[in-house]
């Protein structure tokens, strides 16, 4: 939410663009999850802010849509999803934060264990509140990050005093190439927390996040944790998007201008006017996330944006606060002082965004900046 102060400006209208996010389709994407998952749970990872779409207004949306169980990555964030659901579950997946035990038992939220000593200090906590809280443990199956090893779950296996000492509400894992349905690493990821969890108490397991979901039903356990999906990003890398866009993103341009043949645009000179040209000036540069990696010469995928129902290629490189559009085959009637710009929308995906700038549309989900005037299209009534 736009505090007191910065609301004029961030106002529509007044901002240099607007973000909409499409709280319907986002809805639509989770049910289309829940129905592919069949009788597993259908969780949501809302970290990084719903992935920087605005994590109170995802989970009312998600809430309302019937999902339950949320993943965010740290405390702060957790708090501000209790604060929007007060009986939703919430998991932590960064874990136990050293000697915060008491915060996570107060807005009774659950650490994801991922190291032997979270679980022996989250144990200990518990039988010094006299109650087994619940929490989930995660066991590395090979993407060596977070999580229990093999030895350290033989460790566990053989300590009861701190096995037990917790409510096991969920073993999970997590997929390092999930995106890559025919990865042989998926299947050994599943082998090695078969092989696993079977030495640990019995409890509803997880491994699949977004992609895992679509990898089929070897993936889905109790509980899928989609987070991109839901927000209309694609989960595989080659294959054509099943989800709903979430995100659109839109400008008007500020000013067009002629640029004589020969003439360049932008810092390093880097485009030069092959014929006499009329370039667009769009208010939306790096510091909103539009990644100046975008613009590449010499690709026939250039990077670019959708004005007056056509698409215009950028041209020259992506400065602070503006963008410049290559205009000229378009009818100079139709493209003016105000003309509405599409950047993220029906025409341009969040994955076509990525592509350009050489990232992962999760990426630019995330590095959408702070200085859009933000829509909520049918957001669910507040709580
Ligand atoms: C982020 C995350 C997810 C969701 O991943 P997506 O690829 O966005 O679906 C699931 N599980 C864990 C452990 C995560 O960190």
């Amino acid at each position: 939410m736009a505090g007191m102060n910065s609301e004029p400006y961030l106002s529509p209208g007044v901002a240099g663009a607007t973000l909409t996010v499409d709280l319907t389709a986002l809805s639509a994407n989770f049910t289309k999850l829940k129905m592919l998952c069949g009788p597993a749970e259908c969780a949501a990872a809302v970290k990084g802010d719903a992935y920087g779409i605005g994590a109170r207004q995802t989970v009312l949306a998600l809430h309302e849509s019937g999902c339950r169980t949320f993943f965010v990555a740290q405390l702060g964030e957790a708090a501000e999803v209790r604060a929007a659901l007060p009986h939703a579950t919430i998991y932590v997946l960064n874990g136990l934060v050293a000697a915060l035990a008491p915060a996570y038992r107060k807005m009774r939220l659950r650490p994801v264990l991922g190291s032997l000593d979270e679980v022996a200090e989250w144990s200990a906590y518990c039988r010094g509140c006299g109650e087994k809280l619940a929490a989930a443990v995660h066991i590395d199956s090979g993407i060596n990050r977070l999580g229990l090893s093999a030895p350290d779950v033989d460790s566990l296996a053989r300590t009861p005093e701190i096995r037990d000492g917790f409510e096991w509400a969920l073993i999970m894992s997590h997929l390092a190439c999930a995106d890559m349905p025919d990865a042989a690493m998926n299947r050994d990821q599943v082998e090695l927390f078969d092989e696993l969890r079977v030495r640990l108490p019995r409890a509803p397991a997880s491994m699949a996040n977004s992609g895992g979901t679509l990898n089929g039903a070897a993936y889905h356990y109790d509980m899928v944790r989609p987070g991109i999906a839901l927000y209309g990003g694609n989960p595989h890398n080659r294959t054509a998007n099943p989800m709903q866009g979430v995100v659109s993103l839109a400008s008007s341009v500020l000013q067009v201008r002629d640029v004589p043949a020969g003439g360049t645009v932008g810092y390093g000179a880097a485009w030069t006017a092959e014929r006499p040209s009329r370039i667009a000036i769009v208010p939306v540069g790096y510091f909103d996330g539009y990644f100046r990696s975008t613009f590449r010469t010499g690709t026939d995928d250039p990077a670019g944006v959708f004005i007056a129902g056509a698409f215009a290629p950028l041209a020259g490189r992506v400065s602070m606060d503006m963008i410049t559009v290559d205009v000229t085959d378009i009818a100079s009637e139709k493209v003016h002082r105000g003309t509405k710009v599409e950047l993220i929308g029906p025409n341009i995906s969040v994955n076509d965004v990525a592509r350009w700038a050489g990232t992962i549309p999760y990426e630019v989900l995330t590095a959408l900046g702070s200085r859009f005037a933000r829509v909520y299209s049918n957001p669910p009534l507040e709580q």
